[in-house]
């Protein structure tokens, strides 16, 4: 039986496959003689698990996807600052080859589009690397995140040159004003190479994954960029990814992306998963025709606007409170952020504890956030200065200590509260075996 994701992924193709608008790029021979009929779409959660469907293998050149990745290599290597003086994060709004630098500094607006690509590219490396360097480097890391060795289509590259013109321009500009140092004609071929490394869709789709995972390859859990690195370029692709067409594309797509002009699409949803499409023809502002369309599906059927709530409700994170005797069990699940510790700290302070022992159970927690466990400690110190003892069931140590922040210690008792634990292995995920809220679970034994 075919997985009902890879299913879905089918479905998705089929009904875009008619749409025959839009175009080749058709400045170099090697992107005009693509099968213009080719049509693939891959996704990978965060868990690591892929699903493609139609022509996810067919390689193409990867071309301005790269430019997120290079951004991140770059500010993975120098440091957001120093990044930052050659380039900006301002949406540009212009198409992806504009000769446009903000007034101040002459900086290019952003690193999505080429003027700021090619300023970022001559990062890589340090100002002792040559084009030969920066290219092995670009390529090494471009491999590791699709876990696979990539190669540079060095034909294509070729023909790329020979056309080159309009990015040369951009990159004696960006000497003229001391963005880059590199000789213009070296810039440029660095930067063409780099958008020159092959790619198939299941890549990209991995590729996007490890940004979705914070840095962390879903597939080998070894991690390649940093979190604030990853969520810093997800950010720039949200606003200025799509060109000019970035922000209709965050209103009715609402996916960070970026398309490439040989026909590719990657969209990252953070936390979740990464996305790619291969669809060689383009619309106007050089984004492909049927890509598009498969987001806004994916979208829509899935829920994936990043800007949409109804999805993101989640699960009470408190499960239930109940009051035995001298004992309070409150029943702590999913993960603890700022709000969903905000909501436990709320019913703790509508519920009228009688007794003297409140015991937080944490069994069901899947994880915690640092505001998260800074907020639910103060919510302890609170209890236990209103003459409340606190126990706290926490097998997975998500509340490594009972400091507060002034430096109080909270006197946690971890032994007291044992009998009331959770059980964990089976009842965690089978609803039917949750105690009717009515009724509460029995008395511990000990208590007899
Ligand atoms: N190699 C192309 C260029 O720099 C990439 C552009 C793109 O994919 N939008 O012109």
């Amino acid at each position: 039986m075919k997985a009902p994701i890879s299913s879905y992924l089918d479905t998705i193709l089929d009904e875009v496959r008619y749409q025959d608008a839009g175009s080749n790029a058709d400045y170099i021979p090697e992107l005009a003689n693509k099968d213009p009929n080719s049509l693939g779409a891959a996704m990978c959660t965060t868990s690591g698990h892929i699903y493609s469907a139609g022509d996810a293998e067919v390689e193409f050149s990867i071309q301005s996807i790269s430019k997120p990745f290079i951004y991140a290599m770059a500010v993975q290597e120098h440091g957001i600052d120093v990044v930052s003086e050659i380039v900006g994060m301002e949406p540009s709004g212009e198409a992806f080859n504009e000769l446009s630098l903000d007034r101040e500094g002459h900086r290019p607006v952003n690193p999505m589009i080429n003027a700021g690509a090619i300023a970022v590219t001559q990062l890589i490396g340090g100002t002792g690397a040559t084009v030969e360097d920066r290219i092995e480097m670009i390529r090494a890391f471009l491999s590791e995140m699709a876990c696979r060795q990539l190669r540079v289509d060095y034909d294509l590259c070729d023909s790329e040159l020979q056309y080159a013109d309009r990015n040369l321009s951009l990159a004696h500009m960006l000497r003229n004003y001391d963005i880059i140092q590199d000789d213009a004609h070296d810039a440029v071929v660095s930067y063409t190479a780099q958008c020159s490394v092959m790619v198939t869709t299941r890549d990209l789709a991995f590729m996007s994954a490890v940004l979705a995972n914070g840095g962390v390859h879903p597939l080998n859990g070894k991690r390649v960029l940093e979190p604030d690195v990853c969520r810093l370029t997800l950010a720039v692709m949200s606003s200025a990814g799509m060109y000019d067409q970035a922000g209709r594309w965050m209103a009715h797509v609402g996916i960070p992306a970026k398309s490439g002009v040989s026909g590719g699409l990657l969209g990252t949803l953070p936390g979740q998963l990464g996305f790619a499409s291969y669809s060689p023809r383009l619309n106007e502002y050089g984004n492909s025709v049927r890509g598009v369309r498969i987001f806004k599906l994916l979208s829509k059927d899935m829920g994936l606007h990043l800007m949409a709530a109804d999805d993101r409700a989640g699960v009470d994170a408190v499960r239930s409170i109940v009051t035995y005797q001298e004992d309070t069990v409150v029943t702590l699940q999913g993960m603890i952020n700022f709000n969903s510790a905000e909501s436990i700290l709320y019913e703790l302070s509508q519920h009228e504890i009688s007794g003297d022992h409140v015991i937080f159970d944490m069994t069901r927690v899947s994880g915690i956030r640092r505001m998260g466990r800074f907020l639910l400690k103060e919510g302890m110190h609170l209890l236990e200065e209103k003459g409340f003892r606190i126990s706290i069931v926490d097998p997975d140590d998500h509340v490594p200590d009972y400091r507060t922040v002034d430096g109080t210690e909270i006197h946690v008792n971890e032994q007291e509260s044992a009998p009331f634990a959770t059980e964990r292995e089976d009842d965690r995920y089978h609803d039917d075996d949750c105690p009717d809220p009515d009724e509460g679970p029995q008395p511990p034994a000990w208590e007899g």
